[in-house]
């Protein structure tokens, strides 16, 4: 997938000129779990990080690190019973999310944070056509008038580079390509501009070329708009391309945390060098591309001390009995290994 390198370019100079610093979003402790047959687990497990005005983060892992679960918490989504925030804060503009209540979470959703999801064609209600999906936004948050309501979401439609907006308006969700979908899912999650997106694996139920036409739509409208983007993905050659820094995670936690070009230059945490290990090269090969041994564990069957150790070709004797805090080797980045302790 390739984003223009003038564009990537503009995009850091833009992050410079207005700042990125500014936390806008910031995570503590966040503890998510289910009760299951197996008991209560935790998928999200004791989980810190923030995400600067303007900045685009990467949330990366393999499925079921606890990415989207995270994302859920945020927007406080997550199915209740059987699923709880346990513990932990997200404070959104200095407003902690935890102890609103639903009604109040309502205007945050749309208003102030957005998300989009993997699969559009699951979260678009098949019986309504795309201008009433995205005018109930506009009339339930905007309360405006059915003239202005067409007007709003044509412009959106154009903004998010859809032709033909006025045929879209009127077509029902399965009359549209995955490309067309993935747009409008980007226009309703735009439509009240927020000032934070979250993406979850946004191009990953797409072929390859749009995937780069919808990555590249997505960056230059958080620019435009100077929103902050958490983007969840699996593909760490992705959050190459658009994000300054990266969380990785593992069975529910953040085992490293890194600007990007720090990650790729020197991966510190054995997980982080196995998945960029794992990403195709770009010289011709005829080697089998490298896949970490075993998988994730599932939530009932956590090992002690270091979550990765049955995974770890570096493992020593205390990585099965302690489990590793978070180190800082150097103070931009952290990492939960005790290679580094
Ligand atoms: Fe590997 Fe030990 Fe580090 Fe875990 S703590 S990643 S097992 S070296």
């Amino acid at each position: 997938m390739v984003v223009s390198v003038s564009f990537l370019i503009y995009s850091i100079r833009h992050n410079a000129k207005y700042g990125i610093m500014e936390s806008i979003l910031s995570i503590s402790h966040l503890t998510t779990g289910f009760l299951t047959d197996s008991g209560f687990l935790k998928a999200v497990d004791g989980v810190d990080f923030s995400i600067g005005r303007g900045e685009t983060i990467g949330l990366v892992g393999e499925s079921g690190c606890g990415k989207s679960v995270t994302a859920l918490s945020i927007m406080r989504l997550i199915p209740s019973p059987p699923g709880r925030i346990v513990s932990g804060d997200i404070t959104f503009e200095g407003t902690n999310l935890t102890t609103l209540s639903e009604k109040e979470m309502r205007v945050i959703r749309g208003d102030h944070i957005s998300m989009i999801f993997q699969e559009p064609m699951t979260s678009l209600n098949p019986v309504f056509t795309i201008g009433d999906q995205i005018g109930e936004m506009f009339a339930f948050h905007r309360k405006l008038s059915k003239k202005e309501i067409l007007e709003a979401t044509l412009h959106l439609l154009s903004q998010v580079g859809m032709a033909a907006p006025r045929r879209v308006v009127s077509s029902y969700p399965h009359q549209l390509s995955g490309g067309q979908r993935q747009r409008v899912m980007i226009a309703m999650a735009l439509a009240l501009s927020p000032s934070l997106m979250i993406a979850d694996e946004p191009t990953t139920a797409l072929d390859v070329t749009i995937q780069a036409a919808i990555l590249e739509l997505l960056v230059s409208l958080k620019v435009e708009r100077r929103m902050s983007l958490i983007l969840i993905t699996h593909d760490l050659g992705v959050v190459s391309e658009v994000a300054q820094r990266v969380s990785v995670m593992y069975a529910g936690q953040i085992v490293e945390e890194s600007r990007v070009s720090d990650l790729f230059s020197e991966p510190l945490h054995p997980y982080t060098q196995g998945l960029i290990r794992s990403l195709p090269q770009t010289k011709a090969s005829h080697n089998r591309l490298y896949t970490i041994p075993g998988a994730v564990p599932k939530l009932s069957a956590i090992p002690p001390g270091c979550r990765f150790h049955p995974r770890c070709d570096r493992v020593m004797d205390i990585c099965r009995r302690e489990a590793p805090g978070m180190f800082s080797p150097d103070n931009t980045r952290k990492v939960r290994c005790w290679l580094y302790g």
